[in-house]
This record gives structure tokens, sequence and C-alpha cells, in this order.
């Protein structure tokens, strides 16, 4: 297990210290393995005589000096801290080490590119791996300004948090650069990314802009849409916030084998390399993109300006970026469908989490950094953003974008908590916020909301109601009812058949039932659309005659919206068992074609996969799977060429198994079979090559000969997906050996290993690693890094293996082991996910029979 701090020591340690400045010195000349750091820290203390600590993660610590007398670093260093005793008032420490590159994407990573062996290093310290570049007080409430001088090969470039100040030759071939102290800001903000990286420039309303990534990925790199995106997103916060960048210049680097989307650096934001396309993409992976950008704007102003004073607090700051950039891309990008994505993404992503049993209050006691660290999850950051828009509903846009202007204004450069949010939107919007807070922030669980009314001979509604119920699920979920904003829509057939709203209410509804007296003689519509515009987190159900006009004619809702927010529902019913798995995959099958947002039509056909896989009768997949797989051949040779469409068509119908289609995916791969404007390019080829040797089709040979073609770090992820992908007993044992049994694997090669262990139809192979996933992943969590055992935990836990005996199996290593808590987390919520299938599975079973019978 890593290193820990727990609240209460940040806390003491805050009442005791102010920290003035970093003066931090590194020399990456050293070797491959470890680089020399040097840290001067500068600090007051309240009480002279106390003592404290500082972090450091070191190999060897060579000297600490605490105001000029040194400490022996055998006495005073502990691996993860340094004892400092006996402070002064006015203190200045200096800590020289050696610490190690690291090869799991925490702290500073070492990557050396296959292509050319360049070597590319960058920081990743959120949460809380700032010390293992430098010894810091590791805590976001101790701001300090940060001065980084840095050695290093001559041509390299080297970016951290602010402009270069100065450079100097050192020697042959190394230089020393040394960049402009920061304005204070808090430790796991700082950053370094250094190494031969590709660099364009341009500007922006005084701004100077900086764009990196590999220099094997350079021609991949798009600078004008990605330029275009930033500048957009500076204009749209400088004049919602009313304050201007705080950080000077503005660096976005694209680099290896990160672990996250992207992180808010403090003017050296850094992102998933992914992110720059070797192939052709959707447009709804460019909408990704653009969102991540903004997401990372925002939080310049929300998270590094003004700062969560402890973790506690990480929700807002997560959801507040994710709210932001979806306002800024509806309002100044061309992608004007960011609530339809936002609806089918995050909250999809937030209803499945709270329905989980380790369902937790958006805002966490967050005790240590181990619960920090398990709390990166879908209540923080997408039930955070739902709730969240369901707050500037209750308050009111203008109102809320009111409250920011004075929070940014009166708190720039410190530290806040909610409350410190909540006065300013009070005060913006004179709605009292507490009970809100209270019933939204402290409890857990989705309410479920349905509409009931009568109508009379004419067809008109006599009465009609908003019925609220409680969470269902996880029986350990708050019962509380809460106060929603929401609006009701009213949609009926055009004279084109199309389904389009003729009225919306919007009201707020308050405890179990609620009167609409303003819908007391409309017409019944087609369609009643509780929550229509996405304003609250509810799940919704709809009346019989709305489903109805659903089953025939969902591609038909005009809007994206709505039309999102009844393919959720539909989805929501399916995974609930109210809706037979082989009604929801026809519905896919009936509506996709229909569907004309490029995002929804990838989520609609990854779901049906999905639901036929794991909440359908099993006796029924492999012919479900083929008719999915012939709608998507269909669809992708109707598809006009080199769309998205056709793009997205294709890798669906690249998961058949039976063999006829896979004999025709094997002609597509193979250029016997040439769609007309779908481009076998590195991504497609790989995507298909995986599949057809998971068939048994293809092996070795043909793995060996794509990777010569796409000799590159990212052909080396595919290739060796594909190769725990193929369908032997060797296969399976040497990808669960590379991950369970040696530490060698970098992060990235981690998840490409595991991406490929469990596939559908190998349970026969996969079936003897039940047994072993429970014998040893005990182990993992005493051996590995907390992100490591993470993601193995997660992703070889047998998801597939849907049977009571695995749901028992869980149960019974529970109760027995006792086990640490990230690892008892994610094994209750793979168990959730079994149990759910199973009852989906009866749900679906009894329809097949019932169908059989009729
Ligand atoms: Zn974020």
């Amino acid at each position: 297990m890593p290193n820990n701090l727990t609240r209460d020591e940040a806390r003491e340690r805050a009442r005791l210290l102010n920290v003035a400045s970093y003066d931090v010195e590194l020399d990456l000349t050293t070797g491959p393995d470890t680089f020399r750091s040097t840290t001067t820290v500068t600090f007051t203390a309240t009480r002279p005589g106390a003592s404290t600590f500082i972090e450091l993660a070191a190999d060897t610590v060579h000297q600490v000096s605490l105001n000029g007398a040194a400490l022996d670093p055998a006495r005073v260093f502990d691996g993860e801290r340094i004892t400092l005793p006996d402070l002064a008032e006015s203190n200045r420490l200096v800590v020289v080490a050696d610490c190690r590159y690291s090869r799991t994407g925490e702290g500073l990573h070492r990557f050396v590119d296959p292509v050319d062996e360049a070597v590319y290093l960058y920081t990743q310290f959120e949460t809380y791996d700032a010390h293992r570049m430098y010894a810091c007080f590791d805590q976001p409430d101790l701001k300090a300004t940060f001065t980084l001088t840095v050695t290093h090969p001559a041509d390299w470039k080297v970016i951290s948090n602010s402009a270069v100040a100065a450079v100097a030759e050192a020697a042959i071939g190394v230089r020393v650069t040394r960049f402009l102290t920061t304005p204070v800001m808090s430790t796991y903000i700082t950053a370094l990314v250094a190494g031969p990286y590709h660099e364009v420039r341009d500007h922006h309303d005084g701004i100077d802009l900086g764009l990196y990534c590999r220099s094997s990925l350079a021609e991949f790199l798009d600078p004008p849409e990605i330029f275009e995106i930033t500048r957009a997103g500076f204009d749209f916060y400088h004049r919602v916030f009313d304050y201007r960048y705080p950080f000077g210049k503005y660096d976005q680097l694209f680099v290896p084998e990160f672990n996250a989307g992207a992180m808010e650096n403090a003017g050296c934001v850094t992102f998933l390399e992914d992110y720059v396309f070797r192939a052709k993409v959707t447009e709804a992976r460019r909408e990704r993109r653009a969102e991540t950008i903004l997401h990372e704007m925002a939080h310049m102003w929300f998270g590094d300006l003004v700062t969560m004073r402890w973790w506690d607090d990480l929700w807002l700051n997560e959801s507040f970026a994710t709210y932001m950039s979806v306002l800024a891309q509806v309002t100044s990008t061309r992608f004007t469908n960011g609530w339809t994505t936002f609806a089918n993404a995050e909250k999809a992503w937030a209803y499945r989490q709270d329905q989980l049993s380790s369902t937790h209050p958006i805002v966490a006691d967050a005790v240590d950094m181990d619960a920090v660290r398990t709390n990166f999850d879908g209540i923080t950051y997408a039930k955070g953003a739902s709730v969240l828009k369901q707050l500037v509903a209750w308050v009111g846009q203008e109102e809320f974008l009111s409250g920011l202007r004075s929070y940014f204004r009166r708190y720039e450069y410190s530290n806040t908590t909610l409350r410190d949010l909540l006065d300013e939107l009070e005060n913006a919007s004179g709605r009292d916020l507490t009970v809100w807070a209270a019933d939204w922030l402290e409890t857990t669980g989705v309410n479920t909301l349905r509409p009931r009314f009568e109508t009379d001979s004419s067809g008109l509604f006599t009465t009609f109601n908003v019925v609220q119920e409680p969470a269902s699920s996880p029986p350990t979920a708050s019962k509380t009812l809460r106060p929603h904003r929401l609006a009701i829509g009213l949609y009926d057939r055009d004279t084109e058949g199309y389904l389009v709203r003729r009225e919306r209410v919007e009201l707020d509804v308050v405890g179990e039932l609620t009167e609409v007296p303003k819908l007391i003689g409309a017409r019944r519509p087609d369609l009643v659309l509780l929550n229509d515009d996405d304003l609250t987190f509810a799940k919704i159900r709809l009346d019989d005659r709305s489903l109805a006009t659903l089953i025939t004619d969902i591609g038909r809702v005009r809007d994206s919206l709505p039309r999102a927010l009844c393919w959720s529902a539909a989805w929501d019913m399916t995974r609930d068992a109210e809706l037979a798995a082989r009604d929801y995959v026809s519905l896919v099958l009936a509506g996709v074609d229909a569907e004309d947002d490029i995002g929804v039509v990838q989520t609609l056909l990854a779901r049906a996969a999905t639901t036929l896989n794991s909440y359908g009768d099993p006796a029924n997949r492999k012919a479900a799977l083929r008719a999915l797989c012939e709608r998507a051949e269909t669809l992708m040779r109707a598809a006009p060429a080199g769309s998205d469409l056709q793009l997205v068509y294709a890798t669906t119908f690249a998961q058949a198994e039976d063999p006829d289609q896979v004999a025709r995916i094997k002609a597509i791969f193979d250029g016997e079979d040439v769609v007309e404007g779908l481009a076998l390019d590195t991504e497609l080829r790989w995507t298909l090559l995986t599949q057809l040797v998971a068939r048994g089709v293809y092996g070795d040979a043909e793995i060996d000969a794509e990777l010569a073609r796409d000799a590159t770090a990212a052909g080396e992820k595919r290739a060796t997906t594909a190769r725990a992908a193929r369908p032997t007993p060797q296969a399976k044992a040497k990808a669960w050996a590379d991950v369970m049994e040696s530490d060698k694997l970098s992060n990235h090669l981690l998840t490409a290993t595991m991406a490929g262990f469990w596939v559908v139809d190998q349970q026969e192979l996969t079936r003897p690693y039940v047994d072993r996933y429970f014998a040893e992943i005990g182990d993992i969590w005493r051996n590995r890094s907390f992100d490591t055992a993470g993601s193995i935990t997660q992703m070889l836990f047998p998801h597939d293996v849907i049977e009571q005996e695995t749901v028992e199996r869980v149960d019974a290593y529970i109760a027995e082991k006792d086990p640490v808590s990230p690892l008892r987390r994610a094994l209750v919520e793979g168990r959730d996910g079994l149990v759910r299938a199973l009852a989906a599975r009866a749900r679906d079973i009894e329809a097949g029979k019932a169908a059989a019978t009729s």
C-alpha cells in the first residue's frame, strides 16, 4: 500500500505552517532509473519549537538541512516522510535526494519511444505524488510559489507551470533551464514535462499558447482544431468569469502512458496522447476531446486559482469543470449537442455508479488519502456534475454565474470549502441552499419519477401528478425524496410523423406526489417526457402509450436531447429488469439508423452488445449477436462512404462470432472485399485483426506482421491486446503471468494485456482463472501501486462469468479475507454487476417463454 496522509494530520500541519516557496533543482542526466532532486523550502511556523514532517519518496536522501543544521537522513527519513524537529519561527529547509522515475504514470513518469528510442518524461501528481519528485508539504491548502531549475540533455524541450526565465549551457550536450517563479499554487498542480517533444506555438488575447506531443506523433497532431477550441475557451471563460486567466502562458501537452484523460497542472496541462488521432475518429471523439480541453481550462480558475481546502470537496472541483466545459461547448464551439452527450455519457455513468453497493454521498468523508484515491469515481465526476446542473436550474444560470464571479475575486489564490461557494450562490440567488445541499449532497441513491394521470373520454387530462419514489437499489441507499426543478414535455407526431414538443411545463417537484395543475385540460400526447431538458438527476419511467410510441418511433423524436433521454429510460428499464433484454435489442435494431447523433449511435450499439452478452438469455446469445452484426453490416454497406457511421457500424460488425460473418470480416481485413470509403487505417486494422485472432482465424504471425507495419507505442499496445485474446491456454497463461507475476509492464501495457484476457466466447479457457483471481488478488494489494492494483482488480474480475456461484465466491472471499477497503469495494461492485445481470437474464428468459407460448 502506498504512502498515506490523514485529514487530521493535514489540518494540524496547516494550522502550524505557512509555506512561502519551493525552489526545486532537478538533474535529469543521472541515468535511466533515478534523478537528483534538491529542494529548498522556506516556511514559517506559528509555534516555534514544534515539530512537523515533510513528504518525500526517494531511494536515497543525501542531505537534510534545517536552518543551517544538518539532520541525519538515517534518523529523520523513514522512506516516506522526513521529521522536522524544533522549528524556528522562520525556516529554511534543504533536502538533497535521488528519486526514482515511475513506470506507473504516478510521479515523474519515464517512457522510451519504441520508434526512435527517445526518452519522454512527464509528471502526474494529483492527488498525492508531488513528493515523488521533490520534498514538499503535499496537501492542497499549503500553497506556495514554485521555482524550478532543470539540468537536462540539450536536445530536450522542458516545460513547466511558468515560462522559461533563462537557459544556460552546463556542459557539452547538457543545459540548465530555469523557469520563472509561479504564483502561489498547490503542490498537486505543479508540473514538469521533458524530452524531445514536438512543439507548436500560437497566441491568443495576450496569452502564449503551446502544443506538444512526441516527435513520432507530430504528423498526426492537428493544431488548428485544438487551438480553435482553446481560443473559444479563453473567450468564454473570460466573459462569464470576468477574471483574466491568472497563470501567464498556457501549454497543452499530449504525453505517453497517461492514466487519466487529462490533468489541470496550472499553465501546463497534460493529456492522454490517444487524443492525438492517428487514424479516422468519429465526430463524437473530437467532441470528447474538446470537452476535455475545456474541462481543464475551467480548472485554471476553479481548482487552480481557488482550490479546495481538502479532498472532501474534490467532487466540487470536478463537477464544476465538467459542467462549465459543456456550457462552454454548447455556447462557443461547433459541438452544440454537448448536453445530449452529457445525458448519454455522464448521466448514465452516474446512474450506474449510484446504484452500486459502494455508492457514497457526493460530499465524501475523505479521512485520508486512501479514501480520496478510491473516490475518483462516477459519483465524484458524473453524479456531482449532474447535481450541479440541477443546482443551476434551482438557482438560475445567471445567478449561478454571478455567484461565481464574486467567489473567484474573493478567494483568489486561496483555499475554500463547499460552504464558501454556497454562500456566494445564496447571495446571488436569494435562495437558501442548506436544505438543498443536505438532500442532494449528503445522501445516496437516485429517485425514480413516474407520471400518473387520468383522462376524460375526449383524451384531456383530468389529473396529472409526478410520483417520486425513493432509491430502490442498493438497499442501503438513502430513502430521501428530493426537491427537483424539472420540466415536463408533451410530444405529438407532426404531419411528417416526427415527434415534436407541443408543450413544456417547468416546476418544482417536492415529496411523494406533486400535482401539475397546468396540465389539467391539456390533451394527452403521444409521448409524456418527464425531466425534459435533463435538468434533474432521476430515473424516469414512461406510461404505456409513451412506451408504445417509442417502440415504434424512438428515432422520430425530432431533437437529440429528448431522444437521448428516451433511450436512457429504455436502458434503465433493461438494467432494472423491467424491460426484457430482447426487447431492448430490438428497439436498438429498429431505431438506431434514424439516430443522427454519432455519440448516441456508438453508445446504443455498445449497449446492445452488453445487453445480449450480460442481460439476455444465454441460450439466445449467438442468434442475437448474429442479428446485431447482420444489421451493422447492412448499415455499414449502406452508409455514406468515409462517414463516421460507416466506421461505427464496421467496428460493431467486427464483434461477430458467426463463421460466415467472420469470413466476411477476414475478407475486409485482407483487402479482398473493399467497402467503398472505409479506410483500413492503423486503428481499424488492429480492431479487425484482434477479433480475427480471438476467433482463431489469425495468430502470432499476423500480429507480428501488423506490428511491423505499425512499429509504434500504440501498435505495441494493440499487439499486446491481440496476443492476450488468442484462444489458446498458452496465451491466457502468458497474459495472466505478465500481469500477476511481475511488475515489468508499464501501466499502459498492463491494461492492454488485460483488455484482451476475458473474451465472452472463450469461457472454457478462462474459467480456471476465476479460482486464480480469488487466490491471488490479495497479494496484488500488498505488492503493487494503488493505480496498478486497482486496475488489475477491476479488469480481471470475472464479470463475464454470470453465475450465482461467482456471486458466492465474492461473498466467501470477503467473509474469509476481510480485504482492504479499495479491494473490498471493487469486489462488491463486481458482485453488484453479476446480481443485476442475473436478474435481467431471468426477466429475459421469462419473456422468451411467454413469446414461445403465445
Ligand atoms: Zn478535472
